[in-house]
């Protein structure tokens, strides 16, 4: 039975009031019809309208009901019965029961006040939290969103890395030309002379067979191995999605000093090799992780040329460790690297050299780390310094 706060005023007025007559009314019924059987039970009825008077309709219509029951007191239990008046002597007696009437109306309300600000701070409550529930799922969405975008950003970001990658590896290529045009000048001049040793032996007046047999598989042995070094070359510059097979890093270390012999040649460096024979093999990438030996043993040789006081050494170590990782460490006597080249080594676009990209080390790092190791370098600043990189072995994977 409460009445709607929403409603409009005129109607919870009547309500209310419309209700205090009613319970008084009701009181009054009741005390009359019980009055010669119990005395004086008005005491009791008029008292609970009150109470439900200002329970229900608040206390407005507690005081209506307060003045109501006076009213219907005096006019029907005080004597003389039936008019507005009573005697001196009940005056007393019904300011007593006005004034119970009073505190009980006094009490109720403000025990139904008590309960209505009850009510509103738990409306105000679930409001808020209502709103802190929608800033939280709004700031869930948020973040939901930004891990998309930082996946997106991250796969943008692979995407140049590789095409980086693919560029560095064309520029390493540059500086290889040199040793490209040894390699492949070498086998093709022995097919050549091969070719032209054959023909000599066939033209003779009793053509040697059996020379001209082995000259002609000499001449094919040339031309096979020209063929794998474009291939070989081919294969670096290609623009291949990075595939995972068993490496054996001391072969491919290897491979990767022949490809670097005539740029040490060129600038009288020379490449010592110490190889652990019992390296384990690696899950890799093997163009990837042979680009990052390139680009460590030229970095080596450039740091070296302009060097003339101390033997002009590269060396290339390999080892296993402990923890089921390979170490590789590249090793040269050149200039060294100063503290402050040392902090921005790795920072992509970072060089001294003037005609360096900056790229190689920031690739190679990168390339190390796809691959689930590390890459740094030591230098005392001075007399040379050391690459170092790890890799998981093949079984650490
Ligand atoms: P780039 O070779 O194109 O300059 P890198 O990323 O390979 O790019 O190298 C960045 C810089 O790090 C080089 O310019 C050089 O200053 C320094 N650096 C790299 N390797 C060596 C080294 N072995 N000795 C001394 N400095 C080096």
């Amino acid at each position: 039975m409460r009445i709607q706060s929403s409603s409009a005023p005129s109607t919870r007025l009547i309500y209310s009031y419309g209700l205090a007559i009613v319970f008084v009314s009701l009181a009054l019924l009741t005390s009359l019809a019980l009055q010669h059987s119990f005395g004086n039970p008005f005491w009791f009825f008029f008292s609970i309208a009150v109470i439900l008077s200002t329970w229900f309709g608040r206390s407005g219509a507690g005081w209506f009901a307060v003045v109501c029951s006076g009213l219907a007191v005096i006019y029907f239990f005080t004597p003389p019965l039936r008019v507005f008046a009573m005697k001196p002597s009940d005056i007393p007696y019904f300011l007593t029961f006005i004034g119970c009437e009073i505190g009980v109306t006094q009490l109720i309300s403000w025990r139904r006040q008590a309960e209505d600000s009850l009510r509103r701070a738990h409306d105000e409550l679930e409001v808020r939290v209502a709103e802190r529930t929608a800033d939280l799922r709004n700031a869930h969405n948020a973040i939901l969103q930004q891990i998309g975008e930082q996946k997106r950003i991250e796969e943008n970001l692979q995407v140049t890395r590789t095409e980086l990658a693919r560029v560095a590896r064309i520029t390493t290529i540059g500086e290889l030309t040199a040793s490209i045009a040894h390699e492949v000048n070498q086998p093709l001049a022995a097919v050549a002379a091969n070719a032209d040793a054959c023909v000599a032996w066939l033209s003779r007046e009793h053509p040697d067979l059996v020379e001209a047999r082995a000259a002609a598989e000499r001449a094919a042995q040339g031309a096979t191995r020209a063929a794998e070094v474009i291939a070989r070359i081919r294969s670096l510059i290609t623009r291949a999605t990075p595939e995972k097979s068993i490496v054996q890093m001391n072969q491919m270390i290897e491979q990767t000093v022949a490809l670097a012999a005539a740029q040490a040649s060129t600038n009288n460096v020379t490449i010592g090799l110490e190889l652990s024979p019992d390296l384990p093999h690696v899950l890799g990438d093997s163009i990837q992780l042979q680009q990052v030996v390139v680009n460590l043993v030229m970095n080596g040789i450039d740091a070296i040329i302009c060097t003339t006081d101390r033997p002009r050494k590269v060396v290339i170590r390999s080892s296993p460790q402990s923890s089921g990782q390979i170490l590789v460490s590249v090793q040269d006597s050149g200039i060294g690297i100063n503290p402050e080249v040392m902090k921005r080594l790795f920072e992509p676009f970072f060089t001294t050299r003037s005609n360096g990209m900056g790229m190689g080390l920031s690739i190679s790092r990168s390339i190390i780390e796809a691959h689930g190791g590390r890459l740094w370098a030591e230098s005392d600043g001075s007399s040379g310094s050391v690459f170092y990189f790890t890799l998981p072995s093949e079984f650490a994977v």
